[in-house]
């Protein structure tokens, strides 16, 4: 049995797939907020109460905000900032007297589809989160790529590649920078980018449902974000060449966005022609859990061996 945790912001989610990929437990509580040992005693609670329920024991991986320094040790870039310098793996390994694997909720994602989603059989898997905020993971050959600084397909602080003169120097990040891709593919990147054509302050569902209904300022948003999509995408195959991307978040419901974007990047991608697909996901919300439970993959070690 694999055992995936998904720590969100506001809620930890938790699940219990066995070896075929079925779900046989699932359970959610609050973050405890601004609370680091109740947040990862709420983890633990959370596994040993998904064992007690199946009478299993099983592997135990986590999806965070953030991730892990490789040099430290230390959680670092997490949004739920009361993570950030606290050594979480270890301590969830002290409290569960267990290897615990953590990765990045983007990762997570990418794995989930990589391992039986949208982009399942597929060598190269590019998973892109856009929604608040704008990220991305790597999966080859099944496994998330981790690199010496943990970052590997944060796509979303780099810059808006081939920008247009209204997209120079772009709004201001909270990274602390300018133009970030982040600032044009989130959910609210395409609402500010309706309230400067139009004046209205709206959410960006009602950009995408004010288009569909034939609304032309929001059509026209809507149009100069496929753009920004096609453009910032063409970068990532030029780099990577994923077989497969696979998009997460509240903006991969819109559907259109499937076949305008493969239809517009292939003007920047140094191809003669694109074989990429783009794809929904299939799990939705539960890539997460699903996706920190499969950083256990059938065949590894789950037994503490004190390597750490
Ligand atoms: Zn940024």
């Amino acid at each position: 049995m694999r055992i995936g945790i998904d720590l969100g912001g506001t809620k930890i989610e938790a699940i219990a797939l066995g070896g075929g990929g079925e779900v046989r437990a699932r359970r959610r509580v609050p973050t405890p907020r601004d609370d680091y040992d109740g947040t990862v005693a709420a983890i633990a609670a959370l596994a040993r109460a998904i064992e007690a329920e199946t009478q299993a024991t099983g592997t135990v991986g986590v999806g965070t905000p953030g991730a892990t320094s490789p040099a430290s040790g230390l959680m670092k870039n997490c949004n739920s900032t009361w993570l950030n310098g606290r050594p979480l793996r270890v301590d969830l390994e002290a409290a569960l007297a267990r290897p615990v694997r953590l990765a990045n909720d983007a990762n997570c994602f990418a794995l989930s589809e990589a391992t039986d989603g949208a982009a399942a059989g597929a060598r190269v898997v590019f998973g892109v989160i856009v929604g608040t905020g704008t990220g991305g993971g790597i999966v080859v050959d099944g496994r998330p790529l981790d690199g010496p600084n943990a970052i590997a397909g944060e796509w979303g602080h780099n810059p808006l590649p081939w920008p247009e003169a209204a997209e120079w120097p772009g709004a201001p990040c909270y990274c602390g920078r300018s133009g970030c891709i982040e600032t044009f593919l989130s959910g609210p990147g395409l609402a500010r980018d309706y309230r400067e054509a139009t004046g209205c302050e709206t959410r960006a569902d009602d950009v995408v449902a004010a288009a569909s209904g034939g609304d032309v300022a929001a059509e026209a948003a809507l149009a100069r974000y496929e753009h920004r999509m096609a453009k910032a995408l063409a970068a990532i195959l030029n780099v990577l060449d994923p077989d497969v991307v696979v998009l997460g978040g509240g903006m991969s419901n819109v559907s259109r966005l499937y076949a305008q974007v493969p239809r517009l990047w292939g003007a920047w991608v140094f191809s003669d022609r694109v074989d990429t697909r783009l794809v929904p996901p299939v799990h939705g919300d539960a890539s997460g859990v699903r996706g920190a439970a499969w950083l256990w993959p059938a065949g590894a070690p789950s037994t503490f061996t004190a390597s750490v």
